[in-house]
């Protein structure tokens, strides 16, 4: 995996809050904050891992990338291929704000950004053959039909490793692992840049993980696909990722290449979820964090940094001011006060 440094995507102070209505009126008494203030780039060819417990807010901003959801606020910016800008990033390039886009606007660019979900048997229609859920987007946005279009897919199936003489079968005539790769296929039909993966092997035997895992790196590779990755198995991430960005309560809290991050961590949330990974060394047998306290609600989180709560090395200013968002070396970013300070464990 090559890694240009080129910004794909530059997602800036999302957040992505949903209102929470009562009574006969509806009235707005609060909001969800799923994704409040988020900021990291995507750079071209590269897998961006994102980790954190379930309700942290990784689906949510993968669903805002893509447009499924539209942003309460801030910018996701895209570097279009075509030319067509409606903003420029002062470099020259077209740069897309897909957060300000209408729908009708979207579909120009809907091409761009793909997504693959996480369940592969609720996915994929069980009443469409795999020509129709493959070709669904070719149909909808090219004007191949016919033979052609038949053979566009064959060409998709056999790219992700299915044979073209199944293409008239359902879904249930499939294994996880194979839904999983129609579902690949179907994602790759308009010959993306990013897709946005989210949780694509979770629901897979972990036998069929690895093969699905390693066929999204070989596509990498073959097509110089981007992709935003998003998971809670840190073992997977750490395999397939370059760098990864780490979520808690709906903010990024850490950001780093893999290995750094997985070495060297700076945040104790970070460092709470890689105690729990399995040493690859059976000499090394290191202590598991269990973190205590509940999970804060993002409805309403904890003033200060939301973690502190849960936060075994938590002071007296942790309850009281927000840690900023600082880079340290090497592209290393962290919100934590005492991140330059404490000595935590990584995975060897
Ligand atoms: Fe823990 Fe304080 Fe750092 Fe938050 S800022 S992670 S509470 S040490």
């Amino acid at each position: 995996m090559t890694n240009t440094r080129n910004t794909l995507l530059e997602i800036k102070n999302l957040k992505m809050h949903f209102p929470i209505r009562r009574g006969l009126l509806k009235r707005v008494v609060g909001h969800v904050r799923a994704v409040d203030d988020v900021s990291f780039e995507v750079f071209q060819g590269e897998t961006l891992g994102l980790v954190g417990e379930s309700g942290c807010g990784k689906t949510t901003l993968g669903r805002c990338v893509v447009r499924a959801y539209r942003p309460t606020s801030g910018e996701i910016l895209y570097q279009a291929g075509d030319g067509s800008a409606v903003s420029s990033n002062g470099s020259g390039q077209p740069v897309i704000d897909f957060a300000r886009l209408t729908s009708r606007q979207l579909r120009a660019y809907r091409h761009e950004i793909q997504m693959i979900f996480q369940d592969p048997y609720s996915s994929l229609n069980p009443r469409m053959t795999v020509l129709d859920i493959v070709s669904e987007p070719l149909v909808i946005h090219t004007k191949l039909r016919g033979d052609a279009l038949k053979s566009e897919v064959g060409d998709l199936l056999r790219r992700v490793g299915l044979r073209p003489e199944h293409m008239n079968r359902y879904p249930n005539a499939f294994s996880g692992g194979q839904r999983q790769r129609i579902g690949i296929a179907r994602a790759l039909a308009l010959r993306p840049k990013l897709i946005v993966c989210d949780e694509p092997v979770s629901a897979l035997d972990v036998s069929v993980q690895a093969q699905v895992v390693n066929l999204l790196q070989d596509l990498q590779r073959e097509l110089g696909l981007t992709y935003l990755f998003i998971a809670h198995d840190l073992s997977v991430v750490q395999h397939i990722s370059n760098r990864v960005a780490v979520m808690y309560l709906g903010k990024v809290v850490e950001l780093a290449e893999a290995k750094r991050l997985y070495q060297n961590p700076l945040h104790p949330y970070t460092e709470a979820l890689l105690s729990a990974v399995p040493s690859t060394n059976p000499d090394i047998t290191r202590e598991r964090i269990i973190l205590t306290g509940d999970v804060p609600t993002p409805i309403n989180p904890p003033p200060g940094c939301a973690f502190h709560p849960r936060c075994r090395y938590a002071q007296d200013v942790c309850q009281r001011e927000t840690p900023a968002w600082r880079a340290l070396e090497d592209g290393h970013h962290v919100a934590c006060h005492f991140a330059d300070q404490l000595s935590l464990t990584g995975v060897n």
